[in-house]
């Protein structure tokens, strides 16, 4: 048993060209550090893996290059259209948000959500309006202007074309997600999204949706995904990683590369997960060219790339 333990994701794909560049590896890789030791610190100051979680996804949101957060890609008319989910394992409370815009950090909203309301998603404008009430500033566009992001949308801008951060080519990686287990042995998961370049007609990936993207069940894991999010809604992947071990008593690595190598394969998906039960296993499996993922425990601290 080891607990406390965190594991994060930045998205799963093909890595950028521009990450052949040692300089920006680094960057990738020292906010991934930063997220680890923010939720971690929290774990060791007996905080919940509620709070643990939504502390790592949210560092991970203030860097532009993740696409969560500020670093969200650009819709099919030039906007920031952004999900998140978080879920508490330990009484399935959960908070998500689809569509929302100029909320710097997505996460918290949706943690809000969960604390501050009878419902668990709330979508849109009319969620921009329980943001304000809650005191969330509303940012300008120019917060989440990029213009990394903003040429890979000039790249498909007009066509029909909707690239995930995971299709072929520069578009790699991005959302963002934690995983994480406290010292009460109490789990928790959350991911956060910018959904897909040229996505259109409010189109919503599976990071907000409990039980495809995000999910958390004290008894069997939490999970979050991250790749082709179609894919994980039709597979409904993250529950049934959690599925697999509760009812065919399988481990939590064994559910968790069945659901990537198999379920989803076999559904004609690519992507990849981070998986934690409460002894502190974790898996990171994924199908794609690589991950950006990490973990820390009192005795392993791991990032990884490709
Ligand atoms: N799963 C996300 C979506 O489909 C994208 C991602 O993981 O990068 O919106």
């Amino acid at each position: 048993m080891n607990i406390p333990a965190l594991a994060i994701h930045g998205g799963s794909g093909t890595a950028p060209s521009s990450i052949r560049d040692k300089k920006i590896k680094k960057m990738y890789q020292n906010a991934l550090e930063e997220a680890l030791y923010a939720g971690f610190t929290l774990l060791k100051q007996d905080y919940t893996a509620l709070e643990s979680v939504a502390k790592a996804v949210s560092v991970l949101e203030n860097c532009e290059l993740y696409n969560a957060g500020k670093g969200s890609v650009f819709t099919a008319d030039g906007q920031h259209e952004m999900d998140a989910a978080i879920m508490d394992g330990k009484t399935f409370e959960a908070g998500a948000i689809a569509g929302i815009q100029g909320i710097k950090n997505p996460v918290m909203l949706a943690k809000d959500i969960l604390h501050h309301t009878p419902f668990v998603f709330l979508s849109g404008s009319k969620a921009m309006e329980f943001a304000q009430l809650q005191g969330f500033e509303i940012h300008p566009p120019s917060y989440f202007h990029s213009q990394y992001r903003y040429d890979q949308w000039q790249a498909v801008k007009g066509s029909e074309e909707v690239k995930l951060d995971h299709s072929k080519g520069d578009y790699k990686f991005g959302t963002v997600g934690a995983v994480a287990v406290d010292i009460n042995g109490n789990l928790a998961a959350a991911t956060s999204t910018g959904g897909m370049t040229n996505k259109k007609w409010g189109r919503v990936g599976d990071s907000p949706l409990i039980g495809a993207g995000t999910y958390a069940n004290n008894t069997t894991c939490a999970v979050s995904c991250t790749g082709y999010g179609e894919y994980f809604i039709k597979g409904v992947a993250a529950y049934d990683v959690s599925c697999r071990m509760e009812y065919s008593g399988v481990t939590l690595k064994q559910a968790s590369n069945d659901v990537i190598h198999k379920r989803l394969k076999e559904l004609g998906g690519e992507g990849g997960l981070i998986s934690i039960d409460s002894q502190g296993n974790i898996s990171m499996p994924f199908n794609t060219e690589g991950m950006y993922r990490g973990m820390m425990n009192d005795e392993d601290f791991f990032t990884g790339i490709l």
